[in-house]
């Protein structure tokens, strides 16, 4: 422990993503850290579970990490978790339901575009210049979207910038910011195949990025209070002075300091000068449990699909879990309509022709992501709040990336450090 910090404490509300980031930073640094969350496990949007009817451990959704996201990498390392990802080679299987065709986007070793350039590749039917033109990305407005920036037509829209924009910022191309897609490509497939090998949580998510945490923090003697939700935050000449949560009332010390890693909404009915963004798409996941000798399985870890109502589909362990992005109008739909749907677009991928469908689970997260609109960015906050002893975390808050796993991290880590950045000025200590 810092000699200087004994007695004050940083107090953090929601174990998702960004508030496990923070807890461990601040853990490591050394400082007292409390951390609360109101439901009965920590992970948020971010978690698996055992299915008893389907006899296997599942995730919420298929979660998609790249060896470019650096900050969950960073994460993983400081929790001893590295162990429990298989690093896939950089290659992305696409199949068009509705031709039949199949393809590969295999990035190479150089930037983009230079490696389509070479046979295998790229996209079928997508000439060299079209992908040229894809530079025009980097010279967006901040109020473009993809589809004005990219012409929100033919191949390559069809079959990249499409499924892109869905799977990165889970917006439709029509309203999706422009500069956010460019910023996560520039941090991934821009870079080239050391920065897109795909990194999958081979048990599970809980299991990679939520239980080793956890381990982390308590050894580190972090406290820990499930089932505690924040219902106020109670102020005094504009400074917080208590948590009051749905049992009991925290009271905060003078130097104490309060990291909310919270959902936007939720956020700004605590602290009313908080806007944030108030509009989300949902995603829904199916997972299906694969009848025996199912052709197709396990030959690719997971297929990009166009041209039906799946987007992507994963297999793990008999298990085949599809994910539809920004799909607000089939969270509409009943559980057993949704699988219908997809199941038929699965039977397809995997050659499994008129198959019965299988046992299902169906997931609908309504408020997955913010919608990722050029107005909506305007309505990321700072991670230095707007109360003296306040930060902000959350895949939502200001972090130039889209709201991601990799976002709520990078939000994590920028919130300890504002926390630490103010404690040393007020002992003028220097970082
Ligand atoms: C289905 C799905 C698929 C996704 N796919 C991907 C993907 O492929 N790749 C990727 O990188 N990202 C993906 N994401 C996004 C990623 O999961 C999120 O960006 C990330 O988990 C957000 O973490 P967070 O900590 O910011 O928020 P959250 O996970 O929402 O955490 C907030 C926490 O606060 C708690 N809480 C809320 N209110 C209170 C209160 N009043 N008091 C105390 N606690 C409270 C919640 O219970 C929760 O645990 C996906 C998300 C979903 C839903």
């Amino acid at each position: 422990m810092r000699s200087d910090e004994k007695v004050s404490r940083v107090h953090i509300i929601g174990a998702g993503m960004a508030g496990l980031a923070a807890a461990v930073k601040l853990t490591r640094e050394g400082l007292p850290v409390t951390l609360y969350e109101g439901a009965g496990h920590a992970g948020g949007r971010c978690r698996s579970f055992l299915d008893k009817a389907l006899g296997a451990v599942i995730d919420n959704g298929n979660h998609l990490i790249l060896s470019g996201n650096l900050s969950v990498q960073s994460y993983l390392s400081m929790i001893d978790a590295r162990e429990t990802f298989e690093t896939a080679e950089a290659v992305f299987p696409f199949l068009d339901l509705k031709t039949g065709e199949r393809w590969q986007v295999r990035p190479g070793a150089g930037k983009f575009p230079f490696w389509l350039l070479r046979k295998g590749r790229g996209i079928p039917g997508v000439k060299f210049p079209e992908y040229l033109a894809a530079f025009r990305i980097n010279n967006a407005a901040p109020g473009k979207t993809v589809a004005e920036i990219t012409g929100g037509k033919g191949l390559l829209y069809q079959r990249f910038w499409e499924p892109m924009t869905l799977a990165a910022l889970n917006t439709p191309p029509g309203e999706a910011s422009a500069i956010l897609l460019k910023a996560v490509l520039g941090e991934t497939f821009f870079k080239g195949a050391k920065f897109c090998r795909p990194l999958l949580a081979a048990k599970g998510l809980t299991q990679s990025f939520i239980d080793p945490a956890l381990k982390f923090l308590k050894s580190g003697g972090v406290k820990i209070h499930f089932k505690t939700r924040l219902r106020e935050v109670v102020r005094d000449n504009g400074k917080m002075t208590a948590l009051k949560f749905s049992l009991r009332t925290a009271p905060l010390g003078t130097g104490d300091q309060v990291i909310l890693a919270l959902p936007p909404n939720i956020t700004s009915t605590l602290v009313k000068e908080v806007e944030g963004p108030a509009e989300f798409h949902a995603i829904v996941n199916v997972h299906f449990r694969l009848p025996e000798k199912t052709a197709g399985e396990g030959s690719v870890p997971f297929l990009g699909l166009l041209g039906g109502t799946a987007h992507w589909l994963f297999i793990r362990g008999g298990i085949a879990s599809v994910t539809v992005s920004a799909a607000d109008r089939l969270a509409e739909k009943s559980a057993g309509e949704i699988a219908k749907l997809i199941w038929r677009d699965v039977a397809r991928a995997l050659g499994a022709g008129n198959a019965k469908i299988p046992a299902y689970r169906v997931i609908k997260e309504k408020r997955a992501t913010f919608s990722q609109t050029p107005a909506n960015l305007r309505k990321r906050a700072p991670q230095k709040g707007p109360l003296p002893n306040l930060y902000l975390a959350g895949d939502w808050t200001q972090t130039y990336i889209p709201a991601t796993i990799e976002s709520a991290v990078r939000s994590g880590f920028f919130a300890a450090r504002a926390v630490i950045r103010d404690r040393d000025l007020k002992t003028g200590k220097k970082e």
